[in-house]
């Protein structure tokens, strides 16, 4: 059985958080890592239920702890956790697999950016609904970037004006997104590289703040104080 939310929604949100999260230091998997007492996928998984749109939530779990992970979430929002692989891409892959017929616009959400805001899923999902076949949200560079060779010596700088940061949730049209795993060759870290890689066009709309990566100790300190900003 797969969990509902809106039963009128027509968005499916895969999260994958079967990673270890090695930068963040020894400990649990990142998603289960506590953020001001809560696992990180809580964080996560809450502001996704609460995106109108959403009608199923399916969590990639390391292997170990999907039963956990099961009850954990019980309580926060109906959502369906499978076990993830060993590369993020295998994580994405077996969420897919879980969704059940009916939506057609698939989110890809990692659950280290455990404070993203409902409305962003919203305006990826609908730009997606507005016909784009993958879409991204994406902030400006505001650092200065050099391009170096191996000895550290700079090369040149790159225009950072054609460049962005890109965050998720990203959204697809669901056949895109399947047709885009089924010919994965390599490992990407990003779905929307797939689509690329096929030759398939790809939409930036405006990202936020919020939806940053909690990846290191320093992300893990912001974002609690961003919690107690009202995050
Ligand atoms: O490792 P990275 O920071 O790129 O992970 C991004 C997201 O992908 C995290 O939410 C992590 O839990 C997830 N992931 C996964 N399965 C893996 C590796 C990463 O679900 N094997």
């Amino acid at each position: 059985m797969t969990a509902q939310l809106n039963p009128r929604g027509d968005v499916a949100v895969l999260v994958p958080a079967a990673g270890a999260g090695v930068r963040l230091g020894p400990g649990a998997p990142k998603a289960l890592r506590l953020l001001a007492g809560e696992p990180l996928l809580v964080h996560a998984v809450r502001r996704i239920a609460a995106a109108p749109s959403v009608y199923t939530i399916v969590v990639a779990a390391p292997a170990t702890e999907v039963e956990a992970v099961r009850a954990m979430l019980a309580p926060v929002a109906p959502v369906t956790v499978v076990s993830g692989g060993a590369e993020r891409q295998e994580s994405v892959a077996a969420a897919l697999a879980a969704v059940p017929a009916g939506p057609e616009i698939v989110l890809v959400h990692d659950a280290a950016r455990a404070l993203t805001p409902p409305h962003l899923v919203e305006s990826v999902a609908a730009a997606v609904r507005d016909g784009h076949d993958a879409v991204i949200p994406v902030l400006p560079v505001v650092d200065t970037i050099k391009e170096v060779d191996a000895t550290e010596r700079v090369l040149g700088t790159v225009d950072r004006s054609a460049l962005r940061a890109v965050q998720t949730p990203q959204g697809f049209r669901r056949s895109v997104l399947v047709a885009a795993h089924r010919s994965a060759g390599d490992a990407l870290t990003d779905d929307a590289g797939l689509v690329e890689k096929q030759g398939g066009a790809v939409m930036c709309v405006p990202g936020s703040e919020l939806a940053l990566k909690i990846t290191r100790p320093f992300d893990m300190a912001l974002a609690e104080h961003l919690l107690t900003t009202g995050a």
